[in-house]
């Protein structure tokens, strides 16, 4: 279960709950949207409970996802679920335990009264730590890891000290008898990050028209003047996008990350035939695939790990040339809610699940660096039969109840 944010509608202010993931903020008051960004993490606090006292809140990092690794001679995957302490200081929780699940969170903003403490632990390390107490095997045979998203945020933990006890600010109960050492508190006196959530108005860049998405998209779509748009450095940047055609009255757009790269260390993917040799596919290399560019494949939503795995090799090593127009799906669009930066981070774990002979290419692995030429996100036509969706073209198909699920995780 995701956890609850409160946040003011910028036009009405009347309080709107939203999931930790929404990003597309609908008042039902005054029916404005509002598209919530920021370039790093979101920041949040939890609501302290402790009238008069001069509170300090202590950064925790929030990830919600998927960690995909490649150990010995396979690809695996868990889900993660962490709120993990983001400083060294003695005494406090390693996690927020069941707090955010039972109480409103907010955004912070530059009016939010304390001290922050500095978030100074790296996230890729408590992410490492993570990822490999779920696998539950030594980091020694792990070739690569990817960490795919769906939450990366920081959430504050209010505290307070008296005397020498440092107090839990939410329960007002002691935690720990305070040291002298602690010089990160001393530190961080009258510090406040000055964050602040960037609000952007749901209007097209291009000709004004409202954008439209649904609260968990991060890619949002023009239907006046056919673009499509994701948010970057506060403001909305246009994303290369396609469709390809469908047949038949039930067809449903899912969208697909089709990213092109070559690597530039560790092993040599120039083109699709350098893939296909490399994965040793049971497949005689065409001589036009030599000079072809070589796109991976992610889907653009979020769906269950084994899915996803799946669902990227699948289309990746097919390779295959759809023949798309720039326009948007005037109907029956599937909400793109993975962004492109999450999908670029699959590149090495599709490599290595379609690998077949994963002795030559899983040992390469932390050495393969790609260097990506574009992205675009492509519009795909499945088949609604009721039970599933199948691509028309690969008929490849997807579960209609994992899908549905997917948007939960
Ligand atoms: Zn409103
Ligand atoms: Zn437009």
């Amino acid at each position: 279960m995701g956890f609850t944010v409160e946040q003011d509608c910028p036009q009405c202010g009347a309080p709107i709950e939203l999931d930790e993931t929404d990003r597309l903020l609908r008042c039902p008051y005054c029916n404005v949207k509002t598209f919530l960004f920021t370039p790093n993490y979101f920041r949040l606090v939890l609501p302290h409970k402790a009238q008069g006292k001069e509170i300090f809140y202590a950064p925790y990092l929030r990830f919600k996802g998927n960690v995909y690794y490649s150990k010995a001679m396979m690809v695996g995957h868990r889900v993660v679920d962490i709120t993990h302490v983001g400083l060294p200081l003695k005494g406090i929780p390693v996690s927020l335990g069941l707090r955010p699940q039972t109480m409103k969170m907010k955004f912070v903003t530059p009016d939010t009264e304390g001290s922050f403490l500095k978030f100074s632990l790296k996230a890729n390390d408590i992410l490492a730590r993570a990822g490999k107490l779920s696998s539950g095997i030594g980091s020694k045979q792990i070739f690569h890891r990817a960490y795919i998203g769906e939450t990366l945020s920081l959430i504050y933990l209010p505290l307070f000290l008296e005397g020498d006890r440092l107090f839990d600010a939410i329960l007002n109960r002691p935690l720990a008898r305070f040291s002298q050492d602690q010089d990160v508190f001393r530190q961080s006196v009258n510090w406040n990050p000055r964050w602040k959530l960037n609000l952007l108005p749901t209007l097209c860049p291009q000709c004004g028209w409202d954008l439209e998405g649904e609260r968990d998209s991060v890619v949002l779509t023009c239907r006046n003047c056919e673009t499509a748009w994701e948010a970057s450095n506060s403001r909305f940047v246009q994303v290369n996008f396609q469709k390809v055609l469908g047949k038949g009255e039930n067809t449903v757009y899912l969208p697909f990350w089709k990213i092109s790269a070559a690597t530039a260390e560790g092993v040599k993917i120039n083109s699709f035939a350098d893939f296909i040799r490399l994965t040793n596919q049971p497949r005689v290399v065409e001589k036009e695939w030599e000079g072809q560019d070589m796109s991976f494949w992610s889907p653009a939503f979020k769906i269950r790990p084994k899915v996803y795995l799946n669902l990227s090799r699948q289309f990746t090593i097919s390779q295959q040339n759809f023949r798309s127009e720039e326009a948007i799906p005037k109907k029956n669009l599937y909400p793109v809610t993975l962004p492109q930066t999450e999908a670029a981070q699959s590149m090495k774990i599709t490599l290595a699940s379609s690998a077949l002979n994963k002795k030559m290419v899983l040992p390469n692995l932390s050495r393969i660096r790609f260097d990506i030429k574009n992205s675009t996100l492509v519009y795909l036509p499945f088949t609604d039969t009721g039970h599933e969706m199948v691509q028309q073209h690969l008929r490849i198909s997807i579960n209609k109840n994992t899908l549905e699920f997917g948007r939960q995780l």
